[in-house]
């Protein structure tokens, strides 16, 4: 057996994405495209109105007790969390979002549009963090964005938390 050439990985990744679905996807409604030195969003192809189901989101179920938690993970009931499979998992953060989650089924969660979503426009939804840990800051570009990605009510603390990271940092330079 000889390990497999860089060429012909690559081809069989590409059938392997087509066929199985593991990073294809393929929806008239909606589209993932990549963003500008921002890595990838998911863009209304067509205009969906308020309260309309834009996607219903599968993805692998997690129990709260067992998971230490990965980034992208949302938050289902007070059991479960899903990390969410494609396309989904390349939704984007807003604090001015376009986009909420609801649990539509037992197994899956549904992207609802809370405004008019024009065509083109990238969906998005609040992901609401716990500032329990560092939280990557927010360039949603939103005017009332909140400087990182969390719920607001974790504003305060994030603030904090990043203070203490400066203080840190400057101590460590002037060592
Ligand atoms: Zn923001």
């Amino acid at each position: 057996m000889t390990a497999l050439s860089k060429k012909r990985r690559a081809k069989l990744q590409a059938k392997l994405d087509k066929h199985h679905g593991y990073r294809h996807y393929e929806d008239d409604d909606i589209a993932v495209k990549e963003i500008k030195g921002c890595g990838l969003g998911v863009f209304a192809q067509r205009q969906f109105l308020p309260a309309e189901l834009v996607i219903e989101i599968h993805g692998q179920l997690l129990r709260h007790d067992q998971y230490e938690g990965s980034t992208y993970v949302m938050e289902m009931d007070e059991q479960w969390y899903m990390e969410p499979a494609v396309p989904a998992a390349f939704l984007n953060h807003s604090c001015s979002p376009n986009c909420e989650l609801v649990q539509l089924t037992k197994y899956t969660m549904g992207l609802v549009a809370i405004c008019n979503v024009e065509p083109e426009s990238q969906l998005t939804f609040d992901y609401g963090w716990q500032a329990d840990d560092w939280i990557p800051e927010c360039r949603c570009g939103a005017k009332n964005c909140r400087g990182w990605v969390v719920e607001k009510s974790q504003v305060k603390k994030m603030r904090e938390f990043a203070k203490k990271r400066e203080k840190k940092r400057n101590k460590a330079k002037s060592a």
